[in-house]
């Protein structure tokens, strides 16, 4: 049993493909993982990274405490279950069970109450002595989870294994396998191309393309809570309802304007606060997502209802306990092509529509998901990149809905009204500007604090539940940026600072206490014509991700973060710019060679200027591969 933890795990195959890109993850002790994915996705390739069946690229992957990046697959604990399972055809089940076992030299008491107490678990008591051609392809998988589980693994990882099954089989062995990891408490990690396969297993769920994560989550906050269009219609069926569309703010109401058709709803702007104001203002493209459930033709409803659109029916599908009634808002279109005016009503019980007949639909706008038409991202994210802020500078002050900000000499701003963005993580607790907790939200192991500034509805994280009612927070303006004009005229200041560099390695003998000599390695970055010496850890990631004389021959982006750095007599030289003073901390803009650095001052400070990077903090980019090594 242990928990498992991901971190920046890339990798590229030998013929150039990246089929994965910084994964990142940590999975605790006996969690059902599935990551699920179209094919050729990567999801594979995660799982036998894990197991050590294929070298990875870059990236650090622990199990407990250790760093197993170059263990042997044997020596990792871990069992791995395939979708072809494999078995001796001229060994009995029990053989077939026992066989790892034996090979291990376990002792043979110990593999027969193993194997008796797995073929008891998984129902096979009664076949071990037959041969895997008189079993079923059912019978056959549960022999192959066997031989899994008397290895007694901290981790099970699974791949595709009920695919060879038929539908009714693989939803037979769906439960039981459920009911296995129930039974073992132990980690299971499971691959599936199949959403359902995904939604009905997994306590969280990986979704992936195109080698990257897309969104990690709990079944259900996948489904109620998609961070882009490609999850939206991955998990569903029938898949969500895509419209296109705009949104436009007119007072405390937004209308939702659907392309192609005449359909248009007027919502309150509470339900959409935490849309990006810059679509709101009915010109840029959206796209409308709403499932096929939170559409409804039930005549109650949509007499009730506020945002009611028209539909020209154009045929069903039934499915027993509900209807399936296709659909298009556009007059002229047809229900059938996949266009952005055709849409899936679920409709409960057996009812007859008849095609061509135009009906109300009720919309549940609660429900709607939002994304941008280009990326394909959450407009409607949980947790809202910035709180948008209507301001007026002053007098050196920041003002907003009675709250006064002092504007700190770092920020150089003309009088008049200006927007604030202020990410949610710039809002810290404690502090001299009053504020009411409203409500508190949990989002993946981070809480959304609903906050009341001024009349002003904001959001902040922290990492604690607050009680409802008065505070105080304080906003760090570092991480703010200014619009004005609707130009934006000042940006949060940078937290990366980056250095080009290259990597060497000095041999050298030293003289030990004993009188012997000792060869010694020192390893170094050399940053703007200076060697900085780099703890072997580093080294190590380095050497393992660009094995050979590569490491020698290539141009790293060393990446710092402000408080990495000390002013000291001797290191990196650079030429102060200026100093950034935000009340309570005091940066300084320094250049080194052809790099910008902010860097934290205790002191102001000017001219020419040492600084010494840790080394140990530092992230190495690779730039040709675009890999983070460390
Ligand atoms: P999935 O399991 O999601 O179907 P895989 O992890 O098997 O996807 O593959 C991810 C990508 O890596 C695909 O583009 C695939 O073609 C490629 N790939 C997989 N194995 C190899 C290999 N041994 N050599 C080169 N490319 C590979």
């Amino acid at each position: 049993m242990a928990d498992l933890s991901l971190k920046h795990i890339y990798k590229v195959y030998p013929n150039g493909t990246k089929a994965v890109n910084d994964f990142n993850m940590r999975i605790s002790d006996k969690e059902f993982i599935v990551f699920v994915g179209p094919s050729g996705c990567g999801k594979s390739t995660v799982l036998r990274m894990i197991a050590g069946l294929e070298p990875i690229t870059a990236g650090e992957l622990k199990i407990g405490d250790v760093v197993v990046n170059d263990m042997e697959p044997k020596d990792r604990d871990i069992a791995m279950v395939f979708q072809n399972y494999a078995l001796y055809p001229h060994m009995t089940i029990y053989e077939n069970i026992a066989f790892g076992l034996r090979m291990k030299r376990v002792p043979k008491d110990e593999i027969d109450r193993r194997v008796k107490e797995a073929a008891e678990i998984l129902g096979i008591t009664d076949y071990l002595k037959r041969k895997p051609k008189e079993m079923s392809g059912g019978q056959r998988q549960r022999v192959a989870l066997g031989r899994a589980i008397v290895r007694e693994p901290k981790v099970m990882l699974l791949d595709e294994p009920l695919s060879n099954l038929d539908a009714k089989l693989r939803t037979q062995m769906r439960s039981e396998i459920v009911k296995l990891h129930k039974k073992l408490n132990t980690t299971f990690i499971y691959v599936t191309h199949d959403q359902v396969e995904a939604m009905t297993m997994g306590t969280r769920i990986v979704v992936m393309k195109s080698g990257f994560i897309q969104q990690i989550d709990t079944p259900k906050n996948l489904y109620k809570y998609p961070s882009n269009k490609f999850v939206a219609g991955f998990i569903g069926t029938p898949q969500m309802n895509f419209f296109e569309g705009t949104l436009k703010k007119v007072g405390d109401e937004v209308v939702i304007d659907f392309a192609g058709s005449d359909a248009k709803i007027t919502v309150p702007y509470s339900m959409m606060m935490k849309t990006t104001p810059s679509y709101l203002n009915g010109d840029k493209p959206v796209i409308i997502g709403l499932r096929a459930e939170d559409i409804s033709l039930d005549e109650e409803k949509v007499q009730k209802s506020a945002a009611k659109i028209k539909v020209k029916i154009s045929h069903t599908e039934e499915l027993g306990t509900e209807t399936l009634v296709y659909g298009d808002i556009d007059m002229n279109g047809d229900g059938f092509a996949e266009t952005n005016t055709r849409v899936i009503i679920k409709s409960g019980g057996f009812k007859d529509y008849t095609p061509d007949e135009v009906l109300e639909a009720a919309l549940d706008i609660s429900a709607v998901h939002l994304f941008d038409k280009d990326t394909e991202e959450s407009i409607l994210p949980r947790i809202p990149e910035y709180n948008y802020v209507d301001c007026v500078s002053r007098g050196g002050k920041l003002s907003f809905s009675g709250v006064n900000i002092a504007i700190p000499p770092a920020i150089c701003l003309d009088e008049g009204a200006c927007e604030l963005l202020i990410p949610p993580t710039a809002i810290t607790f404690g502090g001299d500007i009053p504020a009411e907790v409203e409500g508190c939200e949990d989002i993946s192991g981070k809480v959304l604090i609903s906050l009341e500034i001024g009349e002003r509805r904001m959001f902040a994280l922290s990492d604690r539940k607050l009680p409802e009612g008065k505070t105080a927070i304080s906003i760090d303006l570092k991480q703010v940026a200014v619009n004005m004009g609707g130009e934006q005229v000042i940006s949060p200041m940078p937290t990366v600072n980056t250095l080009n560099g290259t990597f060497s390695m000095v041999k050298s003998k030293v003289q030990r206490s004993d009188g012997k000599k000792q060869k010694v390695r020192t390893y170094y970055a050399n940053i703007a014509g200076k060697q900085l010496v780099m703890p072997e850890e580093v080294y190590l990631k380095m050497f393992s991700a660009l094995s050979g004389r590569k490491v020698y021959n290539t141009t790293f982006d060393y990446e710092f973060t402000p408080y990495d750095f000390t002013l000291a007599q001797d290191g990196l030289e650079g030429e102060v710019q200026a100093m950034l003073d935000y009340g309570s901390e005091l940066f300084a803009k320094v250049k080194v060679g052809g790099s910008i650095l902010y860097i934290k001052a205790e002191n102001e400070v000017a001219g020419k200027v040492f600084l010494l990077p840790e080394m140990a903090k530092v992230s190495v980019i690779e730039k040709e591969r675009g890999i983070r090594i460390v």
